[in-house]
């Protein structure tokens, strides 16, 4: 058995890992979105790596889009076969898809306006509504704890993440000749003291474990302590006459604050404070409100509580969900201050942009972010604070407002989480593999891994195989297939400007660099060359 990985390599977004056995079956791990920088965003756009025509079926680990978006780009590029998930993902990654080809549809004719203006190519969107349509005719749910046939030769079980409703870890065990292998693609998993939806599950045995380390390297806050935070971050803000804007993924992150909301403001907990107006202003967000009201029985016990009690879990009166474009223009225009969630939650596209051109100058204001902010979004130069401007549909904005994060709310697993998880294993698995994760927490999580289990851990790039032989060794191929270009460059060139302090995460854009950071690229270039000079390595005749 091989895997092939294909994404989420060294980074956290673009999910898709091809596993082929020695009977020739051949299926995907997820077909995520790259996000992120204006080069990640290109890389959606390439070819897919492998051959479609030959693929037998596709596993879902969750909605997320950086697992799923580009799902209907296979399908239009000629996929049929089926695509394995539970239910509440099924239902959730439709909003979700359907959400990305409407924002595509707007982004391309935006761009290609300015395109034909410049005489340049048109460009078409990765997939339309259509496409989307015909993926999820291809989707077959299957409950957690179900023990599913895939094959004469590969069987499935699909397990709570508790990352997103209806987030699976993925159990596989794969017979090749007379010899099962079992291997664990823990997708994204999630932590333990959120209420809203259940703890991940512990797995008891596999030879090979795919593991997700998006902080790997990371201690998150108290979730309780955030939570905490948060309110009073929002009383600060308002009682000062300014707004609240807090970024947030609509499905699954929205859920769990209208969630807290509630409990705060029905059961008390706000003491004297006046109930704040709250808008959440992402039809998207919305629509995946109605799902989890639909799959109340995965929720996690005190949320099925409240339920059973009759408590609308994701209503309370000082909440309003806007619906039309003109009620979300209309906050920006009546000056209460007031608390506005919405998506997304990088802030990369959506309703969230607006509000953050509205707010984001006002010194009076707060932005909170409650989630992950990949290197290259807005969300990150926000957060970053790197720049005191910054540009938001097509203006330049200062940036004057409070800028909070809040990592306690963050859906991934920390590395505390993630070591426990992996001590949970009863029979150890022989070699971890990980992934989704930048190398800053990629590596000391190898370290703390070898240490703490004596366990092989692997950290593949892209395009790399790892071939799980049947004496129960590793071998790894570091091939490269289709490695764009572009992106190994880009790589390179963020791995020396890093070693050389020029920039923490990842360089600009060279278009998009400002003065000041084409000047930092110089000098580090311009240090490179001397130390090559010095070492002899190059000369001047
Ligand atoms: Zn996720």
């Amino acid at each position: 058995m091989k895997i092939t990985f294909y994404g989420a390599t060294e980074d956290v977004t673009g999910s898709n890992f091809l596993v082929t056995t020695e009977h020739g079956e051949r299926f995907l791990i997820d077909c995520g979105m790259f996000q992120g920088s204006a080069s990640e965003e290109a890389r959606n756009r390439q070819d897919f790596p492998y051959d479609i025509s030959q693929l037998d079926f596709l596993i879902l680990t969750h909605a997320h889009l950086d697992h799923s978006g580009r799902i209907p780009k296979l399908v239009k590029e000629g996929f049929n076969k089926p695509i394995y998930t539970t239910q509440a993902t099924m239902e959730l990654v439709d909003i979700m898809l359907q959400d990305s080809a409407q924002i595509q549809y707007f982004d391309i004719q935006w761009e290609n306006k300015k395109r034909q203006r410049a005489g340049e190519e048109l460009l078409e969107p990765l997939y339309d509504s259509d496409d989307v349509v015909a993926a999820m005719e291809l989707f077959e749910p299957y409950y957690y704890e179900e023990m599913v046939d895939l094959t004469p030769h590969i069987r499935m079980r699909l397990r709570d993440a508790g990352h997103i409703l209806g987030s699976a870890i993925v159990e596989l065990w794969i017979t090749e000749h007379d010899k099962t292998t079992k291997v664990v693609f823990s997708g994204d998993l999630g932590m333990h003291d959120h209420l809203l939806i259940r703890d991940p599950s512990s797995i008891e045995a596999a030879d090979l474990v795919i593991l997700e380390s998006t902080y790997g390297n990371t201690v998150h806050a108290k979730y309780q302590d955030s939570l905490d935070q948060l309110m009073q971050v929002i009383y600060k803000t308002i009682n000062r006459g300014g707004s609240v804007i807090v970024p947030s993924f609509a499905i699954g992150r929205t859920q769990e604050l209208l969630y807290e909301m509630n409990k705060y403001f029905e059961y008390g907990g706000h003491g004297q404070q006046y109930p704040v107006p709250i808008y959440v202003d992402s039809p998207m967000a919305t629509k995946a409100t109605s799902v989890f009201m639909r799959h109340t029985d995965l929720l996690g016990e005190e949320a099925q509580a409240l339920v059973r009690r009759g408590d609308n879990i994701f209503n309370f009166p000082n909440l309003t969900y806007t619906g039309s474009v003109d009620e979300s223009k209309a906050l920006n225009e009546m000056r209460e201050p007031k608390v506005i969630i919405s998506a997304s939650g990088m802030a990369t596209g959506g309703r969230v942009r607006h509000h953050l051109k509205y707010n984001l100058w006002d010194p009076l204001s707060a932005v909170i972010f409650v989630g992950y902010q990949a290197a290259g979004t807005l969300g990150r130069i926000i957060l970053d604070g790197t720049t005191d401007k910054v540009k938001i549909a097509g203006s330049w904005v200062d940036i004057k407002a409070s800028v909070y994060s809040m990592p306690g709310f963050s859906a991934h697993a920390d590395k505390p989480t993630l070591l426990n998880w992996l001590a949970d294993f009863e029979t150890k698995p022989k070699q971890v593999v990980l992934v989704h994760g930048e190398t800053r927490e990629m590596l000391p999580l190898k370290d703390n891994i070898e240490q703490t289990f004596g366990l092989d851990v692997m950290i593949p790039r892209y395009g790399d195989e790892l071939e799980f032989l049947g004496d129960e060794t590793c071998r790894s191929t570091s091939i490269l297939v289709s490695a764009p270009d572009l992106y190994e460059v880009s790589k390179m060139m963020d791995e020396v400007g890093r070693m050389m302090g020029s920039w923490e995460d990842q360089p600009p854009d060279l278009h998009e660099m400002s003065d000041e950071q084409l000047s930092a690229l110089k000098s580090t270039l311009a240090q490179i060359k001397k130390n090559m000079l010095d070492l002899n390595m190059i000369t001047y005749d």
